[in-house]
């Protein structure tokens, strides 16, 4: 079987806080399928997330701090697992 093994760069993205401007919002753990059945009606944004300064409480449709990774070169054909190399050596 055949795999694309490619470099990557790693970058984790947060959410800041728009209440204090300098927090970050941390996913709680919770989204809103776990509270009370009156919450399920926000949609999309049903994550719930706090502040870790201020402790404001926001809603999103993801979870944060996200990781994203990006390609930091060209791919490489690989094939997994290798093939023991047809260079006569007995296979034991
Ligand atoms: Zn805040």
């Amino acid at each position: 079987m055949f795999f694309k093994k490619t470099p990557v760069r790693q970058f984790r993205y947060d959410a800041v806080c728009d209440r204090c401007g300098e927090g970050v919002l941390i996913y709680t753990g919770k989204d809103s399928h776990s509270m009370h059945p009156m919450m399920q009606h926000l949609g999309g944004n049903k994550y719930f997330h706090k502040c870790n300064k201020c402790e404001a409480v926001k809603l999103a449709p993801e979870q944060w701090p996200r990781i994203v990774l990006e390609d930091d070169g060209a791919s490489e054909l690989i094939e997994f697992p290798a093939k023991p190399k047809s260079d006569g050596s007995p296979a034991g």
